[in-house]
């Protein structure tokens, strides 16, 4: 054949651009073949679903069909249409590949015969395989579908994360069925990679102009109107695809994945469907290609299909056992990773491993947290404690400042733990099949020399979907083609152990946590769902303290105890669920943190009902022998050190109580009861055991009352016996010194001082805080209502005042010290009405430090004060939990809180966030009522001695007093468990999952020290176990990692390194 040789590269590269283009020339290029055959359904019948709901199919196909149509328009937003298609296929298509054609410009899925067969997505993904050889016994064929009104990313009105547009319609654009030609596929697919090679390998590349010319001559040797010369086409484009790599090229595991927000642009209810539509794609995937993988997390996810879709589940459980669908993470929802608790966090794991052993008995090996806005430095150790040592993200991409230095390392933790980390170096979760990402990975890549392989993992993601054909044929072809890098579809497992095996030991190491260097409005964003997150997580373990203890005696007495495992495992989850990395950390639509707070109000309710039936079955077990029963008041303490603290008796406490004679008595040092204006409320100071109770009245001995004074310098002076302080009318602290010094801590300036910023930042409305911010400070110091005193003591003395934030906003506080408490405590209350505001706390200290101390899970860390370099100013805003200290040597000041977790510090001034107003995706985020409490905690020595870590408990975890009806003869106090060194945090008592007769007790050093702890109890156990979070016996000389524990009863010593966590299992 004659030849012509051009040698213009781009009218050459868009000649092939043309040639496969689904726009351009259709008529005569070779994509216009794809499908030589097509015939519109005739037939369609509609339901539209009543009330927005989302119903089974069952009662879908059982519903009130009228006539649909392509050009029809359904909607609202979130209401869902089930279509029946009934479907006569030409016989003429005998022997061809037919495929469905639908397209809604939304969500949605195929259904037949019950059975849920795959989803559809708009342009995306708008194809169902109806058959790949059409027999002449199925051309009659009756199929649903299940069309949702929104797209995989909600309906953001204008914009990705608007709050959704309410009323939107779809348009029904494509309906039919058409043959599909897959010779004229696979050569599409061949001319896509050639052109994709000439495009994205560099401009003089060798192998880019091989693949230019082979391109050319395949289109010169294609006749697409006469397959015939197919042959032909293909032979050309195997010689270029024969050529391979040599050895040392980089191989990256290719891993399908579908990233699937629990909840975000959208309601949980919709993940539910999400997780259906996007999974059955994928086994459907699986059932034509045994190459592909696919890593799914969220064991949550796995229970919703399980109970919703349970064929599916079936189809999902075999290719889970050929190990080609992988469970991954271990947790049981893609967690927030800064927020919760260190047991909650601990929790992910339990139930997740749990669900994922008992429904597919695999055990997760690798931590997956692609998407969330940074990690806590104890998260090593905690998943290690769960039998995990590798750790996979890609979040730290996002880093405004700096490039995190590493893709594959080592991470250590807070203790030294260390687990084996990868970030995909293409930067990304949801990658698409395509050359330029393979590249991008290969060149991206950080830890070059030092390792040679990568992860990669392909599938639209964030709203569902997952890998596609396309995507898996891509990558099937490109395994080893000379000038890439090679591919491999594998799992996580086989990358992980690829990189243990060959190259673990030229790894970098980085110590600490990883500070994602964005989204740091997230630790302050949807106040009320992170009070609820706090409030719930010390409810939930409270009651499971209550019940152990009841448990436990029951067992001593011999008596059966029904322990309500169940309703405490479902608590959990539903808690666990709202720690999704969209939810707790604000970023979701206004529909999600409805559902939040319903789930938030079932755990408090069932949350405390079950707590009190524990005290009750505990206390009555104590004195089983009498039938003689009285109504008693009780205070329970919860925390594992003797606490002697002021209580709010409610209105039916004992009358004795309230007799006259002690109203008159606010002298009288001896007393332990206070009235105060103006309702009257009882206080009482009262003196309880650890992990135990108290019954009032209790004889008190002496007391140092405190003091409150207005003096003529207009300040208010309050003192007890650890600290004194002066408050000036606008609420400010100018005076505040530990018992026994002169050292002012705010010298420097005034404490408390309410201060709002401008809060505008570049896209992430609700995650993002900018650097900017910090220079539009602004002070509160407008007073509505100056200070005044509203109690005077001996108990308690307050101080009530309010400040206008602006023309729509203001603020309640009572600043008030207690006797015998070492901090001063400002319970707020805040009416919220803002734009783009952000509300804040200052303490300028006098204290010079280079550093403050933050707690986290099960813990503390440092971060600086300054700005000396790109890591340090990239963290203006950071994440911590109950407490906050900055302190010189031998003194500081802490700042206590029971449900905030922003801060900033800078220099000498320390600042508690305390409310933001962004206004998308929930345009009602934070407006309204708040309340909260922060305190001031001034101390001599370091913060460990003086206590701040077990104050903070004390704060978040109030003494709880109860009226129970109980026998008469009931110890009058009772301790169950107590610890000798304040270092050991006693943290969690639960009964074990298996069984009843083990009872699981979790700790921590929490000091930072190498220390040993006595753990008395009171409890009759007879053996005591080393554990893993999950709640296996280590055996012994497997101790490395877990402390060494000795048990002679009632004693259990445990050996600690800085902050380690310590899982017991003490048998009864
Ligand atoms: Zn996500």
């Amino acid at each position: 054949m004659e030849q012509y040789v051009v040698k213009n590269k781009r009218t050459t590269l868009e000649r092939i651009d043309k040639f496969i283009s689904p726009i351009y020339f259709t008529d005569v290029n070779l994509r216009g073949r794809l499908y030589p055959l097509k015939t519109e359904l005739t037939g369609i019948k509609h339901h539209k679903v009543p009330d927005c709901a989302r119903v089974p199919y069952h009662v879908a196909v059982n519903g009130e069909y009228e006539e649909g149509k392509v050009g029809g328009s359904y909607g609202p937003t979130w209401s869902t249409h089930w279509f029946r298609l009934d479907i006569d296929i030409p016989s003429e298509w005998t022997g061809q590949e037919v495929h469905l054609i639908w397209n809604s410009a939304s969500e949605a899925m195929v259904w037949k015969d019950g059975k849920v067969l795959q989803g559809l997505s708009g342009e995306d993904r708008e194809y169902f395989i109806i058959t790949k050889n059409l027999g002449k016994s199925n051309l009659r064929q009756v199929y649903y579908i299940e069309m949702a009104c929104n797209r995989e990313l909600g309906e953001g009105q204008g914009g990705l994360i608007n709050p959704p547009d309410p009323k939107k319609y779809f348009t029904l654009s494509k309906a039919h069925i058409a043959v599909f030609d897959r010779d004229v596929y696979n050569l599409l697919q061949q001319f896509q990679i050639l052109y994709d090679i000439v495009k994205h390998l560099p401009e003089n590349s060798n192998r880019g102009y091989q693949a230019l010319h082979t391109a050319n001559d395949m289109i010169n040797t294609c006749d697409v109107f006469d397959k015939s010369t197919f042959g032909n086409v293909n032979s050309i484009a195997q010689r270029f695809f024969a050529q391979k790599n040599g050895d040392s090229q980089h191989t990256i595991y290719a891993t399908g994945h579908c990233h699937i927000d629990s909840a975000w642009l959208w309601p949980y209810a919709e993940t539910i469907r999400k997780c259906a539509r996007s999974w059955s794609s994928t086994v459907s995937l699986m059932d034509s290609y045994p190459q592909l993988t696919f890593a799914c997390s969220q064991a949550q996810q796995f229970q919703w299909v399980k109970d919703n879709y349970p064929d599916l589940f079936e189809r999902i459980k075999h290719y889970v056992k050929e190990g080609r669908f992988v469970p991954v993470g271990g947790t049981w929802v893609e967690m927030d990773g800064l927020i919760p608790s260190g047991e909650a966090f601990i929790r992910q794991f339990l139930y997740g491993q749990h669900f994922f052993q008992q429904e597919f008995g695999v055990h997760c090996e690798e931590f997956w947290l692609p998407d969330t806005f940074g990690y806590s430095a104890q998260l090593p150790q905690i998943m290690k404690s769960c039998g995990i040592s590798r750790f996979l993200t890609q979040k730290m991409s996002w880093n405004l400042v700096n490039k995190f230095p590493h893709h594959t390392f080592w991470w250590e933790g807070l203790d030294g733990s260390q687990v084996l980390a990868h970030f995909p170096p293409g930067d990304s979760y949801g990658m698409k099949g395509k050359i330029e990402e393979l590249l991008k990975t290969v060149n991206n890549f950080l830890d070059k020399g030092r390792c040679n392989c990568s992860m990669y993992l392909f599938g639209f993601g964030d709203g569902g979907q997952g890998p596609t054909e396309d995507m898996v044929e891509s990558l099937l072809r490109l395994k080893d083609i000379d000038g890439l890098p090679k591919v491999k579809m594998a799992t996580p497992g086989e990358f992980f152990q690829q990189v243990e095996s060959a190259e673990s030991d030229n790894l970098c190491k980085w110590v600490g946590e990883l500070y994602l260097e964005l989204h740091n409005g997230t630790y302050t964003t949807q106040a009320k769902t992170k009070e609820k997150n706090r409030r719930c997580e010390f409810l939930l373990q409270n009651a499971e303290l209550s019940n152990t203890l009841a448990l436990v005696l029951h067992k001593k007495n011999n008596v059966d105890y029904n322990y309500p495992s169940d309703e405490l495992e479902r608590l959990w989850k539903l808690l666990l669920l709202n720690q999704f990395h969209d939810v707790l950390p604000g970023s979701s639509i206004q529909m999600v943190y409805k559902d939040a707070l319903k789930y938030y109000h079932d755990i408090e309710t069932s949350g405390k009902k079950i707590l009190v039936n524990g005290l009750q079955d505990l206390l009555t077990q104590q004195a089983k022998d009498t039938n003689d029963f009285v109504q008693t008041a009780i205070v329970f303490n919860p925390l594992c050190w003797q606490r002697k603290e002021v209580v709010v008796l409610p209105p039916n406490a004992d009358d004795k109580l309230k007799s006259p004679a002690r109203k008159k008595a606010k002298a009288d040092i001896s007393t332990i009861t206070q009235i105060s204006p103006p309702e009257g409320k009882v206080l009482a100071l009262v003196d309880v055991p650890s992990m135990g109770h108290a019954v009032l009245p209790l004889a008190m001995a002496d007391i140092t009352p405190v003091f409150i004074e207005k003096k003529d310098d207009q300040l208010i002076y309050i003192q007890n016996e650890h600290l004194s302080a002066a408050i000036d009318p606008l609420g400010r602290v100018v005076y505040m010194a530990a018992a026994n010094t002169e050292k002012n801590v705010f010298s420097k300036g005034l404490g408390n001082q309410i201060v709002i910023f401008d809060d505008v930042p570049l896209f992430w409305d609700a995650w993002d805080v900018m650097d900017y911010h910090l220079e539009t400070r602004k002070c509160v110091e407008e007073g509505i209502q100056y200070a005044m005193i509203v109690e005077e003591g001996p108990l308690r003395a307050s101080v009530e005042v309010s400040l206008k934030i602006s023309d729509h906003s203001y603020l309640k506080q009572v600043i008030s010290l207690d006797v015998n408490c070492p901090y001063m405590k400002f319970s707020t209350e805040v009416h919220w009405h803002e734009n783009h505001k952000f509300l804040k706390v200052e303490f300028p200290v006098a204290m010079r430090a280079m550093q403050v101390t933050y707690e986290l899970q099960f813990g503390h860390l440092q971060r600086s004060t300054h700005f000396n370099t790109s890591w340090d100013w990239a963290r203006y805003e950071v994440c911590g939990h109950k407490w906050a200290d900055i302190s010189e040597h031998d003194w500081g000041l802490a700042i206590l809180n029971d449900s905030k977790y922003g801060y900033s510090a800078r220099d000498n001034v320390m600042r508690l966030s305390l409310l933001r107003s962004p206004k998308a995706p929930d345009p009602k985020a934070d407006m309204g009522v708040h309340y909260f409490t922060y305190a001031l905690m001034p101390h001599t020595g370091t913060f460990q001695e003086a206590g701040v870590i077990q104050q903070a408990y004390n704060l978040n975890c109030p003494l709880q007093l109860h009226h129970l009806k109980l026998p008469s003869t009931i110890d009058s106090m009772a301790s169950y468990f107590s610890v000798d060194n304040p270092a050991v945090v006693l943290e969690t008592v639960k009964k074990g999952e298996e069984g009843d007769d083990s009872v699981i007790i979790r700790m921590y050093e929490a000091f930072g020290s190498t220390t040993t702890a006595t753990i008395t109890t009171t409890l009759p156990f007879t053996e005591v176990h080393v554990c893993d979070s999950l709640e296996c016996i280590i055996p012994r000389g497997e101790v490395d990692f877990y402390p060494l524990v000795s048990f002679d009863h009632p004693d259990i010593v445990v050996q600690f390194t800085p902050f380690k966590i310590a899982t017991l299992m003490l048998m009864v």
